[in-house]
C-alpha cells in the first residue's frame, strides 16, 4: 500500500511517502527531511497515540484548575474514554509540575501528570 503521512513530529510537517504493508510494516519512506519521520510513520500506522491534555479541579488550592498531560500518549482511539475516566476526579493541593496524578489510565500504561505548580492556600 502507499499512503501520504504528514509527519508531526516539528512544524516543517513533511508530506511522508509510505509504502507498506499490514503484514511486514513500513517498506519505505520517501520526502522526509530527517530520521525522526521514521518512527512517527510506523506509530500513526500501527499504533497512533495522541497527548491527551486537559484539566483537573483541585481542593485547598490557590488556582481552582490544575493542567495535565498524558504521559506518555494515549492510544487515540482511547481518548473519549480516558476524558471520561477523568472526569469527576479532584486532586488536592499542593500540586508539582510532574506529579502524577492518575496511573495506568484505563491499562494503558499511561500516567496523567500535573503540567503546573497548585499551592496550598
Ligand atoms: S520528518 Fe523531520 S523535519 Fe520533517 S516534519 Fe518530521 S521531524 Fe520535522
Amino acid at each position: 500500500m502507499k499512503s501520504t503521512i504528514i509527519c508531526i513530529v516539528c512544524p516543517v510537517s513533511c508530506p511522508v511517502d509510505v509504502e507498506w504493508t499490514k503484514e511486514d510494516g513500513v517498506l519505505g519512506i520517501k520526502n522526509h527531511l530527517c530520521k525522526l519521520a521514521g518512527p512517527y510513520v510506523e506509530s500513526e500506522l500501527f499504533d497512533p497515540r495522541r497527548l491527551l491534555t486537559t484539566s483537573i479541579p483541585v481542593d485547598s488550592g490557590d488556582w481552582p484548575l490544575v493542567s495535565v498531560k498524558s504521559d506518555p500518549p494515549i492510544p487515540k482511539n482511547m481518548m473519549l474514554e480516558a476524558m471520561d475516566e477523568i472526569t469527576g476526579v479532584r486532586v488536592k493541593a499542593p500540586i508539582k509540575v510532574g506529579d502524577v496524578l492518575m496511573t495506568d489510565i484505563l491499562g494503558t500504561g499511561c500516567d496523567i501528570v500535573a503540567t503546573r505548580n497548585v499551592k496550598k492556600v
